[in-house]
């Protein structure tokens, strides 16, 4: 099996029969053209089957150059298939940053934004809010051009598009002035102090992470990443709401080596080395772990961290290491923080999907009365209805995957089940 027949954990074989590695947007309009179903590939780092095809996949590995630069509207024009790691070092030597990155910055753009995938931060949108035109090639092999200004609502049901409106060949998308950040882990914070100051500690710094295995009534590390322009950012206090300063560099599961891990104990560096939790230059770890994860409505946060806390017996010994992160609401149709805040609560679980796929639906059940809402491109057990009656824009949604893709060519068995609900 090549890599391309898998995705980049190794737990989803892909179907189709034929890769491709167009070069031009021309050879893309070929392909979708010549094919009945066909899916645009990013990094391939999804749990799920959301980018497989029965028939042919394209891969937009090559669209991974900078095209351009807005500097009057403060905007970057980059190939679909650029990574997060290759494109901020080039906005970096041009002076300007992203808002946000998540964790793992070898994720392609195109694929993160058509997934909603975010980072953290109260007052940060995911990465697709980032988005301010794309270029994609429709089911009829057409380029079609949409922008915020000028595509209103249909533009905001398209960017986390799923990959079902076609294939995206170049992302424009908002940058802002670079800036320097400190990254200062704590460990072991009581649960009884985010209990009673949750507010206080997930606004305290630009990007709040909370690492917890479940294992005690505490969390086990808490990242701050800092803009230095923070009041707060020179100082590193030896303690943080009863946690204590980290002694050295960690990794989130402490037992493993730190080195791929972006620089911690309060060393000033660009935003593109800290806010993602790993660094750009290591190969991100073989793929061995499954992962899951579920968002809330921001005021049902703490309810939710004690609905999984009462199933830690369930949880931990499953667990690599589960991430708590806040994220901003936004106005995309399909993004889990449509119109609404959220706090997100992230699983690492062991290569282990029998046990795994048991347990989903515990948790699900759990947090069903906070109206959770899995993660696009991460692993879940909830009923196709039940997610949909999640998404005030679905039937929306559908309409616009119907006008960019009347004959279905972007259409897979994951959308199948929990778009049009029919498998
Ligand atoms: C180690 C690891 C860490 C992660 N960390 C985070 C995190 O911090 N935060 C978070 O939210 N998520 C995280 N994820 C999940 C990840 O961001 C999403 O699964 C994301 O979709 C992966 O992007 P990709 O390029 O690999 O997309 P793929 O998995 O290749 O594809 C995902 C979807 O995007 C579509 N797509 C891809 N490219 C295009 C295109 N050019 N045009 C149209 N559609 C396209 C595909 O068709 C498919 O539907 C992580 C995943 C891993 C493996």
């Amino acid at each position: 099996m090549t890599e391309y027949q898998s995705n980049w954990a190794g737990n989803i074989a892909y179907g189709a029969a034929e890769l491709y590695r167009p070069q031009t947007v021309e050879q893309v309009q070929e392909l979708v053209a010549r094919h009945n179903k066909v899916k645009a590939l990013g990094s391939r780092h999804s749990f799920s089957n959301i980018a497989d095809s029965s028939e042919a996949l394209i891969s937009l590995e090559d669209f991974n150059q900078v095209v351009g630069v807005d500097h009057q509207r403060r905007r970057v024009i980059a190939g679909a298939g650029i990574r997060y790691g290759q494109l901020c070092e080039q906005l970096h030597r041009e002076g300007y940053a992203l808002h946000n990155m998540a964790s793992l910055p070898h994720i392609s753009v195109a694929g993160a934004c058509a997934t909603a995938t975010h980072g953290s931060g109260d007052r940060n949108g995911n990465l697709a809010t980032a988005v301010a035109a794309l270029e994609i090639v429709a089911g009829d092999g057409q380029v079609v051009m949409l922008s915020r200004e000028q595509h209103g609502e249909q533009f905001q049901g398209a960017v986390v598009g799923l990959g079902g409106l076609g294939i995206v060949t170049k992302v424009t998308l908002d940058v802002v002035p670079a800036f320097d950040m400190r990254q200062i882990v704590y460990e072991n914070l009581p649960l009884a102090q985010l209990e009673e100051h949750f507010e206080a500690i997930v606004s305290s710094a630009y990007s709040v992470s909370l690492f917890t295995d479940w294992h005690g009534a505490r969390i086990n590390q808490v990242w701050l990443k800092r803009r230095v322009s923070d009041e707060a950012a020179m100082e590193l206090e030896p303690t943080f709401f009863e946690a204590t300063l980290a002694a050295g560099h960690l990794h989130p599961i402490a037992e493993l080596s730190a080195e791929p891990c972006t620089e911690q104990m309060g060393a000033l560096g660009p935003w593109h080395e800290r806010l993602p939790h790993f660094r750009m230059d290591f190969l991100p770890s073989s793929g061995s772990e499954l992962q899951s994860e579920y968002f809330v409505p921001r005021e049902y946060a703490l309810a939710a961290i004690r609905a999984i806390d009462r199933l830690r017996e369930h949880v931990a010994p499953l667990l690599r290491i589960s991430e708590v992160r806040t994220i901003a609401a936004d106005t995309l149709w399909m993004s889990p923080c449509y119109q609404q805040a959220c706090v997100a609560l992230h699983f690492t679980w062991k290569k282990d999907w029998p046990a795994v796929s048991k347990l989903l639906p515990l948790i699900e059940e759990q947090l069903a009365p906070f109206d959770a809402r899995p993660h696009w491109g991460k692993l879940f057990t909830m009923p196709p209805a039940r997610l949909q009656s999640l998404y005030a824009k679905l039937p929306e949604f559908r309409q616009l995957l119907r006008s960019y893709d009347p004959q279905g060519k972007f259409r897979n068995a994951f959308l199948d089940t929990y778009i049009y609900g029919e498998n």
